[in-house]
């Protein structure tokens, strides 16, 4: 798409600091990251979302992503890795090309994924018969 930032990354029209890159996928520095060495993990085609991403290709990004999160421990010595991807706009999905966040982790850092706001346990069950029933 000639409108996406994430596709002109790809293109070289847009620089970027690139981490990886095969046939299939390129990988770049979140230039907002939430800590040091924060990756994004794209597709090079066009992908909206989950939804949108052959199979072959998500299981190519999976791969890639582990190959990543241990370039990452090896060279940041990060003590985890959060892997989020999100889709849509009440995902707050904010560019409209498929990606993987890719978060070291660092015991001493002040960053922390927010789980303020998690349901309460009782709807669990509501939820579960809801999935089950597809
Ligand atoms: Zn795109």
């Amino acid at each position: 798409m000639t409108d996406c930032t994430f596709c002109k990354i790809v293109n070289g029209k847009v620089p970027s600091k690139k981490i990886y890159e095969d046939e299939e996928s390129f990988a770049f520095l979140d230039i907002n990251p939430f800590t040091e060495g924060h990756t994004l993990l794209i597709p090079k085609e066009h992908y909206e979302n989950i939804f949108d991403v052959p199979e072959k290709e998500l299981k190519n990004l999976i791969g890639v992503s582990r190959k990543i999160s241990e370039t990452l421990k090896t060279k940041l010595k990060c003590d985890g890795i959060n892997i989020l991807n999100s889709n849509g706009k009440a995902a707050q999905q904010e560019i409209n090309h498929f990606h993987i966040h890719i978060i070291p982790r660092y015991l001493k850092s002040k960053f922390k994924l927010n789980a303020e706001n998690v349901l309460k346990e009782k709807s669990l069950d509501k939820s579960f018969k809801k999935i089950r029933e597809i």
